[in-house]
Protein backbone atom coordinates (compact mmCIF):
# COMPACT_ATOMS: atom_id res chain seq x y z
CA UNK A 1 0.00 0.00 0.00
CA UNK A 2 1.37 3.68 -0.89
CA UNK A 3 1.71 6.44 1.54
CA UNK A 4 0.27 8.59 -0.62
CA UNK A 5 -2.69 10.84 0.25
CA UNK A 6 -4.86 10.24 -2.94
CA UNK A 7 -5.47 6.91 -4.52
CA UNK A 8 -6.98 7.29 -7.52
CA UNK A 9 -7.17 10.61 -9.06
CA UNK A 10 -8.01 12.26 -12.73
CA UNK A 11 -5.77 14.86 -13.78
CA UNK A 12 -7.08 17.34 -16.08
CA UNK A 13 -4.81 19.29 -18.83
CA UNK A 14 -5.76 21.41 -21.37
CA UNK A 15 -4.62 21.24 -24.80
CA UNK A 16 -3.17 24.51 -24.58
CA UNK A 17 -0.67 22.54 -22.44
CA UNK A 18 1.02 20.43 -24.70
CA UNK A 19 1.86 23.53 -27.37
CA UNK A 20 4.58 24.19 -24.61
CA UNK A 21 6.00 27.62 -26.68
CA UNK A 22 4.29 27.12 -30.11
CA UNK A 23 0.88 28.33 -30.93
CA UNK A 24 -0.98 25.14 -32.28
CA UNK A 25 -0.66 21.47 -31.87
CA UNK A 26 1.92 19.44 -29.68
CA UNK A 27 5.05 20.07 -28.32
CA UNK A 28 7.14 16.49 -28.15
CA UNK A 29 9.24 18.14 -25.74
CA UNK A 30 6.77 19.18 -23.40
CA UNK A 31 3.98 16.09 -23.71
CA UNK A 32 7.44 14.23 -23.10
CA UNK A 33 7.77 16.04 -19.86
CA UNK A 34 4.08 15.77 -18.80
CA UNK A 35 3.89 11.75 -19.63
CA UNK A 36 7.32 11.63 -17.14
CA UNK A 37 5.44 13.66 -14.36
CA UNK A 38 2.65 11.29 -14.66
CA UNK A 39 4.62 8.38 -14.49
CA UNK A 40 6.90 9.18 -11.67
CA UNK A 41 3.56 9.98 -9.81
CA UNK A 42 1.92 6.45 -10.79
CA UNK A 43 5.24 4.73 -9.37
CA UNK A 44 5.03 6.46 -6.17
CA UNK A 45 1.52 4.21 -6.20
CA UNK A 46 -1.58 6.16 -7.71
CA UNK A 47 -3.96 5.12 -10.08
CA UNK A 48 -3.97 8.25 -12.60
CA UNK A 49 -6.62 8.87 -15.06
CA UNK A 50 -5.94 11.88 -17.75
CA UNK A 51 -8.17 13.90 -19.67
CA UNK A 52 -6.66 15.99 -22.30
CA UNK A 53 -8.50 19.38 -23.86
CA UNK A 54 -8.19 19.85 -27.38
CA UNK A 55 -7.78 23.39 -27.70
CA UNK A 56 -4.47 23.51 -29.00
CA UNK A 57 -5.80 21.95 -31.92
CA UNK A 58 -9.97 23.08 -32.49
CA UNK A 59 -12.62 24.36 -30.15
CA UNK A 60 -15.92 24.41 -30.92
CA UNK A 61 -16.93 27.97 -29.81
CA UNK A 62 -14.08 29.28 -31.82
CA UNK A 63 -14.90 27.11 -35.61
CA UNK A 64 -18.62 29.05 -34.76
CA UNK A 65 -17.42 32.18 -34.41
CA UNK A 66 -16.13 31.37 -37.27
CA UNK A 67 -18.83 30.51 -39.62
CA UNK A 68 -18.64 26.67 -39.25
CA UNK A 69 -21.90 25.08 -37.72
CA UNK A 70 -21.37 24.40 -33.93
CA UNK A 71 -22.10 20.78 -33.61
CA UNK A 72 -20.07 20.02 -36.37
CA UNK A 73 -17.34 22.41 -34.85
CA UNK A 74 -18.11 20.33 -31.53
CA UNK A 75 -17.39 17.48 -33.40
CA UNK A 76 -13.81 18.19 -34.52
CA UNK A 77 -12.89 19.65 -31.41
CA UNK A 78 -13.80 16.31 -29.91
CA UNK A 79 -11.66 14.55 -32.57
CA UNK A 80 -9.05 17.25 -31.55
CA UNK A 81 -8.87 15.65 -27.92
CA UNK A 82 -8.78 12.40 -29.58
CA UNK A 83 -5.66 13.33 -31.25
CA UNK A 84 -4.06 14.87 -28.10
CA UNK A 85 -4.93 11.40 -26.18
CA UNK A 86 -2.95 9.36 -28.79
CA UNK A 87 -0.18 11.62 -28.31
CA UNK A 88 -0.19 11.26 -24.43
CA UNK A 89 -0.44 7.47 -24.96
CA UNK A 90 2.05 7.12 -27.27
CA UNK A 91 4.28 9.52 -24.79
CA UNK A 92 3.52 7.38 -21.34
CA UNK A 93 4.47 4.19 -23.56
CA UNK A 94 7.76 5.57 -25.09
CA UNK A 95 8.94 5.78 -21.14
CA UNK A 96 7.42 2.35 -20.13
CA UNK A 97 4.59 2.97 -18.54
CA UNK A 98 1.14 1.15 -19.66
CA UNK A 99 -1.42 3.15 -21.02
CA UNK A 100 -4.83 3.23 -22.60
CA UNK A 101 -7.16 5.95 -24.57
CA UNK A 102 -11.08 5.54 -23.97
CA UNK A 103 -13.04 7.79 -26.04
CA UNK A 104 -16.82 9.09 -25.36
CA UNK A 105 -17.07 8.46 -29.34
CA UNK A 106 -16.96 5.91 -31.30
CA UNK A 107 -13.85 5.28 -32.98
CA UNK A 108 -12.20 1.53 -31.83
CA UNK A 109 -10.07 1.73 -34.86
CA UNK A 110 -7.86 4.11 -32.84
CA UNK A 111 -8.79 3.10 -29.41
CA UNK A 112 -11.19 1.68 -26.70
CA UNK A 113 -14.48 2.92 -26.33
CA UNK A 114 -15.18 4.15 -22.89
CA UNK A 115 -16.41 1.76 -20.53
CA UNK A 116 -16.91 2.46 -16.94
CA UNK A 117 -15.42 -1.07 -15.54
CA UNK A 118 -13.43 -1.46 -18.12
CA UNK A 119 -11.78 2.18 -17.27
CA UNK A 120 -11.55 0.64 -13.69
CA UNK A 121 -10.15 -2.46 -14.68
CA UNK A 122 -7.26 -0.90 -16.30
CA UNK A 123 -6.33 1.36 -13.44
CA UNK A 124 -6.75 -1.48 -10.67
CA UNK A 125 -4.31 -3.11 -13.30
CA UNK A 126 -1.50 -0.11 -13.05
CA UNK A 127 -2.59 1.05 -16.63
CA UNK A 128 -3.46 4.88 -17.00
CA UNK A 129 -6.19 5.74 -18.81
CA UNK A 130 -6.40 8.97 -21.09
CA UNK A 131 -10.69 9.83 -21.44
CA UNK A 132 -11.28 10.88 -25.01
CA UNK A 133 -14.02 13.21 -26.09
CA UNK A 134 -15.29 14.38 -23.56
CA UNK A 135 -18.36 13.75 -22.59
CA UNK A 136 -19.09 12.91 -26.01
CA UNK A 137 -21.86 15.67 -26.85
CA UNK A 138 -21.78 18.69 -28.46
CA UNK A 139 -22.02 21.92 -26.47
CA UNK A 140 -20.05 20.35 -23.58
CA UNK A 141 -16.30 21.00 -22.66
CA UNK A 142 -13.42 18.52 -21.42
CA UNK A 143 -13.60 20.26 -18.10
CA UNK A 144 -17.18 18.34 -18.03
CA UNK A 145 -16.15 15.36 -19.06
CA UNK A 146 -13.04 15.10 -16.41
CA UNK A 147 -15.64 16.03 -13.79
CA UNK A 148 -18.22 13.41 -14.63
CA UNK A 149 -15.44 10.42 -15.49
CA UNK A 150 -13.91 11.50 -12.00
CA UNK A 151 -17.41 10.92 -10.06
CA UNK A 152 -17.72 7.66 -12.32
CA UNK A 153 -14.68 5.94 -11.62
CA UNK A 154 -14.43 7.23 -8.15
CA UNK A 155 -11.36 9.03 -8.13
CA UNK A 156 -10.73 11.03 -5.15
CA UNK A 157 -9.45 14.31 -6.55
CA UNK A 158 -10.47 15.88 -9.36
CA UNK A 159 -6.89 17.83 -10.75
CA UNK A 160 -6.75 20.72 -12.91
CA UNK A 161 -3.55 21.93 -13.88
CA UNK A 162 -3.35 25.79 -15.25
CA UNK A 163 -1.34 28.03 -16.41
CA UNK A 164 -1.49 29.78 -12.99
CA UNK A 165 -0.74 28.37 -9.70
CA UNK A 166 -4.07 28.54 -8.32
CA UNK A 167 -7.33 30.06 -7.78
CA UNK A 168 -6.61 34.64 -7.37
CA UNK A 169 -9.00 37.13 -6.09
CA UNK A 170 -8.38 38.88 -9.62
CA UNK A 171 -6.48 38.22 -12.45
CA UNK A 172 -2.94 37.68 -11.25
CA UNK A 173 -1.33 38.83 -14.60
CA UNK A 174 -2.99 41.96 -14.55
CA UNK A 175 -2.92 43.08 -10.43
CA UNK A 176 0.64 42.93 -8.65
CA UNK A 177 -1.65 42.47 -5.51
CA UNK A 178 -3.69 39.63 -6.46
CA UNK A 179 -4.32 37.12 -3.66
CA UNK A 180 -4.18 33.10 -3.82
CA UNK A 181 -6.42 31.60 -2.16
CA UNK A 182 -5.59 28.05 -0.68
CA UNK A 183 -8.89 26.68 -0.08
CA UNK A 184 -12.57 27.13 -1.03
CA UNK A 185 -15.90 26.05 -0.56
CA UNK A 186 -17.94 25.52 -3.97
CA UNK A 187 -20.16 27.92 -2.16
CA UNK A 188 -17.45 30.62 -2.14
CA UNK A 189 -16.13 30.03 -5.62
CA UNK A 190 -20.14 30.86 -6.64
CA UNK A 191 -20.33 33.96 -4.09
CA UNK A 192 -17.11 35.55 -5.49
CA UNK A 193 -17.49 34.43 -8.98
CA UNK A 194 -14.45 32.68 -9.40
CA UNK A 195 -13.84 30.77 -12.75
CA UNK A 196 -12.37 27.40 -12.10
CA UNK A 197 -14.34 25.49 -14.79
CA UNK A 198 -16.91 25.80 -16.87
CA UNK A 199 -20.68 25.74 -15.25
CA UNK A 200 -21.97 22.40 -15.80
CA UNK A 201 -18.48 20.90 -14.83
CA UNK A 202 -18.85 22.83 -11.67
CA UNK A 203 -22.33 22.15 -10.80
CA UNK A 204 -21.13 18.10 -11.04
CA UNK A 205 -18.43 18.39 -8.87
CA UNK A 206 -19.95 20.10 -6.42
CA UNK A 207 -22.77 18.27 -6.24
CA UNK A 208 -20.90 14.66 -6.34
CA UNK A 209 -18.82 16.16 -3.02
CA UNK A 210 -16.06 15.64 -5.18
CA UNK A 211 -12.83 17.90 -3.98
CA UNK A 212 -10.63 20.11 -6.77
CA UNK A 213 -7.11 21.07 -6.74
CA UNK A 214 -6.02 23.96 -9.40
CA UNK A 215 -2.67 23.88 -9.78
CA UNK A 216 0.12 24.70 -12.49
CA UNK A 217 1.92 21.61 -13.36
CA UNK A 218 4.92 23.11 -15.20
CA UNK A 219 5.92 23.30 -11.79
CA UNK A 220 8.22 20.10 -12.17
CA UNK A 221 7.29 17.98 -9.05
CA UNK A 222 4.06 19.77 -8.06
CA UNK A 223 1.77 16.07 -9.31
CA UNK A 224 3.59 13.89 -7.01
CA UNK A 225 4.12 16.63 -4.28
CA UNK A 226 -0.13 17.11 -4.47
CA UNK A 227 -0.28 13.55 -4.64
CA UNK A 228 1.74 13.06 -0.96
CA UNK A 229 -0.49 15.16 0.21
CA UNK A 230 1.03 18.56 0.33
CA UNK A 231 -0.75 21.88 -0.18
CA UNK A 232 -0.18 23.14 -3.22
CA UNK A 233 -2.62 25.59 -5.78
CA UNK A 234 -6.07 26.07 -4.27
CA UNK A 235 -8.07 23.25 -3.04
CA UNK A 236 -11.80 23.58 -3.63
CA UNK A 237 -13.96 21.68 -1.39
CA UNK A 238 -17.17 21.63 0.69
CA UNK A 239 -20.32 23.22 0.60
CA UNK A 240 -19.09 26.30 3.01
N1 LIG B 1 -16.02 19.16 -26.90
C1 LIG B 1 -17.37 18.82 -26.99
N2 LIG B 1 -17.92 18.02 -26.02
C2 LIG B 1 -17.21 17.55 -24.96
C3 LIG B 1 -15.84 17.91 -24.86
C4 LIG B 1 -15.27 18.72 -25.84
O1 LIG B 1 -18.05 19.23 -27.92
O2 LIG B 1 -17.76 16.82 -24.14
C5 LIG B 1 -15.40 19.96 -27.97
C6 LIG B 1 -15.67 21.45 -27.82
O3 LIG B 1 -15.77 22.01 -29.10
C7 LIG B 1 -14.40 21.93 -27.12
C8 LIG B 1 -13.37 21.09 -27.81
O4 LIG B 1 -14.00 19.81 -27.93
O5 LIG B 1 -14.16 23.30 -27.31
C9 LIG B 1 -12.05 20.95 -27.10
O6 LIG B 1 -12.24 20.77 -25.72
P1 LIG B 1 -11.92 21.94 -24.65
O7 LIG B 1 -12.34 23.26 -25.17
O8 LIG B 1 -12.51 21.51 -23.35
O9 LIG B 1 -10.33 21.87 -24.58
P2 LIG B 1 -9.30 22.68 -23.66
O10 LIG B 1 -9.79 24.08 -23.53
O11 LIG B 1 -9.29 22.00 -22.33
O12 LIG B 1 -8.00 22.53 -24.38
Amino acid sequence: MSQLAHHRVLLKLSGEALMGAEDYGIDPLVIHRLAREVIEAQQAGAEIALVIGGGNIFRGAGLAAGGMDRVTGDHMGMLATVINALAMQDALEKLGGKARVMSAIKINDVCEDYIRRRAIRHLEKGRLVIFAAGVGSPFFTTDSGAALRAVEIGADLLLKATKVDGVYDKDPNKHADAVRYDTLSYDEVIARNLQVMDTAAFALARDSDLPLRIFDMSQPGELLRILRGENIGTLVQGRS
